[in-house]
């Protein structure tokens, strides 16, 4: 799978892997922007995380729903209840309880589970393949000869602010720097220029990864 990037040493290998679920025809719900109830998709991201492709256990769970009629994306407020509704679990056997077969074939390893999960905590290319709300990316915004304070200030950071199927909206950084290694890792909304919205397609956030104009993801 191409949002798969798997690490390999001596005795083991692990990874992880952003998937989505989506359900349409989700039923109403009341949307904030539409001020009413509304028809809406409910969409399930979460991680799979796997050690030997043998154990595979889930994290990062988000449940949103998406106002069919306008758009807007929440966080669902009430997902155990949306989830007994379904008639089969919302994340595939071997997703969920994978371990419990790993253990079955060699228990000790199970202290392992562990380390992988914090050691390939960070993958680029799998937050870009499943993007996250506060996503934080690091990027090259260009430079700004009108920037009288910095002319050869080019990078900044982006918050995401929303997710649908096609892309993400990010806000940028109110400010930019010299080196994109100077772009600071703790930021808050006051960092961000919220009045500023920009459109990102999944296809350009790959592109401009690839060309090394997006250099970081932070979750
Ligand atoms: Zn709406």
């Amino acid at each position: 799978m191409a949002a798969d990037k798997g690490e390999t040493t001596m005795f083991f290998a692990w990874g992880h892997q952003g998937q989505r679920r989506v359900f349409a025809n989700a039923g109403a719900f009341q949307c904030s922007h539409c001020e009413k109830e509304q028809p809406s998709t409910v969409v399930l991201d979460y991680t799979v995380r796997h050690l030997w492709f043998l154990f595979r256990w889930t994290t990062d769970k988000v449940w949103r729903s998406v106002c069919e009629t306008c758009g807007n994306i929440h966080r669902l407020q009430n997902p155990k209840t949306f989830e007994a509704g379904l008639s089969k679990p919302p994340i595939p056997f071997i997703d969920r309880r994978g371990w419990l077969v790993g253990l079955g074939g060699a228990g000790a390893l199970v202290v392992l589970l562990g380390i992988s999960a914090a050691v390939d905590d960070k993958n680029n290319l799998t937050y870009l393949h499943a993007p996250h709300v506060d996503d934080v990316y690091t990027m090259d915004f260009g430079r700004d000869s009108r920037n009288t304070e910095c002319p050869d200030c080019q990078y900044g950071a982006a918050v995401v602010s929303a997710v649908n199927a096609e892309g993400v909206y990010i806000h940028p950084s109110k400010k930019i720097y010299n080196r994109s290694s100077d772009v600071p890792w703790g930021a808050s909304p006051a960092d961000y220029v919220a009045g500023e919205t920009y459109f990102i397609s999944n296809a350009q956030l790959l592109d401009m990864h690839q060309k090394g104009k997006l250099m970081d993801v932070r979750r």
